[in-house]
């Protein structure tokens, strides 16, 4: 039976119903066979079939008088037919199958005299093994056949196509629903991860006009300064599920799901960009004590538009446009924040080019992470 269940492991590994059979006479192992009903497009591929064909090619002859056939699944219909027909003297099964036995589970074949004089049946034998090969196998099943990110009905989502073809870099697309202020909605975020197991952390989050994509020279000028950089798209914009009303669009919302995201990705000392400031002050009431300063950028001279395809996905941008003196009312910064221009760059171009980008890193990364003490050379801001 151990060599059957190897024949059920080899099932499974090739994507079959992992059933495995083997014929022995004497002691000697004559044959082995495992489903191969997808593999062969063939329904009668089953395990004790495979291990019956390849035994009478292996024997010569059609009758397999004085085998044994060793199944880790209790035969079918037509399997105990085909055992039957071979005049097999023995069949020992390991788990039994409620639903299409044919060993006593719903039929018994080989008990019924008019049909069998040959053939004697064990069940039960390595049975824990056999069931718990098929359970982790239909399970796993399963779990793949189930949409890993369902849609809710309120919300729309971007279909994939749309984005391909972007230029820039191509990190991952990495996604969460199960942040408890998202109900399930699906939100995306780059996370370049940290080179160092101290590099800081940046978290940069777009504006109205723009969306994950637009900040993608920041991430990748500050991701090869050895920076963590952290870019979601807010609910409604990019990649991210977008809540048709745009009442559902508020700024305590969007400061619960980014306070989130911060929670789950266990951000410590985050530098966080945002790309307007009134946007940036209030988000810097965020996660108390993980944000350690705010950094505001202008929306760029090129609006960044994500790819929407109809007026519907943007009830997020619209909102959003509306929002910049609410979001100063009830911003309670208490992080220091200063604009881009405190660094000497240019806050309205920062964002649009690799150059302009890689200016603003170096400017930043220095300013905000000074060097140790004992560093010779101070950075600025230090
Ligand atoms: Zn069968």
């Amino acid at each position: 039976m151990g060599l059957a269940l190897e024949q059920a492991r080899a099932a499974s590994a090739a994507g079959e119903v992992p059933v495995g059979a083997v014929v022995v006479r004497a002691g000697e192992l004559v044959a082995t066979g495992r489903n191969a009903s997808l593999a062969r497009c063939d329904p009668s591929a089953h395990a004790e079939v495979e291990a019956l064909r390849a035994a009478g090619q292996r024997l010569g002859n059609y009758r397999l008088e004085g085998c044994t056939l060793y199944v880790t699944l209790e035969p079918c219909p037509m399997c105990a037919g085909a055992l039957l027909h071979a005049r097999v003297a023995r069949v020992v099964y390991g788990a039994r199958d409620p639903r299409t036995g044919a060993a006593g589970s719903v039929i018994d074949l080989f008990a019924d005299t008019r049909l069998n004089h040959h053939t004697r049946v064990e069940g039960g034998v390595l049975a824990g093994p056999c069931a718990a090969l098929l359970e982790e196998f239909f399970r796993a099943r399963r779990r793949a056949r189930r949409p890993q990110y369902p849609l809710r009905p309120d919300a729309l989502r971007t279909p994939e196509a749309r984005f391909a073809g972007l230029p820039g870099p191509a990190w991952p697309a990495r996604y969460l629903s199960d942040l408890p202020p998202l109900e399930g909605l699906r939100l995306h975020y780059v996370d370049t991860g940290a080179p160092t197991p101290q590099a800081p952390t940046w978290l940069l989050v777009h504006g109205p006009h723009s969306w994950s994509h637009g900040l993608r020279h920041l991430a990748a000028a500050l991701a090869a300064a050895g920076q963590r950089v952290v870019v979601p798209d807010l609910p409604g914009f990019g990649r991210s599920d977008k809540p048709k009303r745009e009442q559902a669009h508020t700024p305590a919302w969007h400061r619960q799901v980014l306070d989130a995201l911060v929670e789950r990705l266990d951000l410590r000392c985050v530098v966080l960009v945002a790309q307007q400031a009134a946007w940036a002050h209030a988000l810097a009431a965020l996660a108390p004590g993980r944000i350690y300063a705010v950094l505001s950028v202008d929306a760029g001279t090129t609006p960044c538009d994500a790819p929407y395809p109809d007026a519907g996905h943007r009830a997020g941008p619209r909102a959003l446009a509306r929002w910049p003196q609410a979001a100063e009312a009830d911003g309670a910064a208490g992080v220091p924040a200063i604009g881009a221009r405190s660094l000497g760059v240019d806050p309205s171009a920062c964002l649009d080019t690799p150059e302009a980008a890689g200016r603003l890193a170096r400017a930043a990364v220095p300013y905000f992470f000074p060097r140790p003490p004992d560093d010779t050379e101070r950075a600025p801001g230090a």
